[in-house]
């Protein structure tokens, strides 16, 4: 189950007086005041901030007023108090956002050099190397390199095959591979790669 939410962070409290409550209709009262962040979170991780709340208390009945709903004078001693000392947006509440826009640039970071080392194996073979494959459409297996020479590559098959990619990586062990002998050239090999019918490469 993903755990996620909306959580709330107090930014600022304060108070002020001589202000008109429309709800007990004191003209000078004391009310407090409460600005609120709200903000998305993935397992309480803040993801991405949501709007802000403002709440007004006043003292003398109570009630509390909510963003709109707050009476004009208040409203207007709470825009007086933000134009002085601003209420920004903490850049905290984005870290989620920062987190996933990390893990995707080291993932395609990982990924590209992945490919730069692949490449580097088929180039130039050798004894023990993987070759994880597609030899037909949707039927992977792997094939085992034994020896390697100027011009070939000779490899044992993998006797079973698997019809999700994700399983092929459960059929490496010694046991699967039988005499199944066979023979690439270089160049083959490369062109496999290049078509994708190889995969992936993985050398100890
Ligand atoms: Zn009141």
């Amino acid at each position: 189950m993903i755990f996620w939410g909306i959580k709330s962070k107090t930014l600022r409290e304060g108070s002020f007086n001589d202000v008109h409550c429309e709800y007990c209709n004191e003209t000078e009262t004391y009310m407090e005041y409460t600005f609120i962040q709200k903000y998305f979170h993935l397992y309480f991780i803040p993801l991405f901030p949501l709007r802000k709340k403002t709440v007004v208390y006043c003292d003398d009945c109570g009630v509390e007023y909510y963003n709109r709903k707050i009476p004009k004078e208040a409203a207007k001693k709470l825009n007086h108090i933000q134009d002085r000392f601003p209420i920004r947006t903490p850049i905290w509440t984005f870290s989620g956002l920062f987190i996933i826009t990390l893990f995707f640039c080291w993932a395609f970071y990982q990924s590209d050099k992945h490919e730069v080392v692949e490449g580097d194996y088929v180039k130039n073979p050798k004894k023990g190397d993987v070759y994880y494959t597609e030899f037909k459409p949707l039927l992977y297996s792997t094939l085992r390199i034994d020896k390697v020479d100027k011009n070939n590559i000779y490899f044992t098959y993998n006797d079973t095959s698997v019809i999700k990619y994700t399983k092929v990586f459960f059929i490496t062990g010694d046991k699967y591979y039988s005499d199944k002998k066979g023979i690439f050239t270089r160049q083959k090999l490369e062109r496999l790669y290049k078509k994708d019918s190889i995969i992936s490469v993985t050398r100890k």
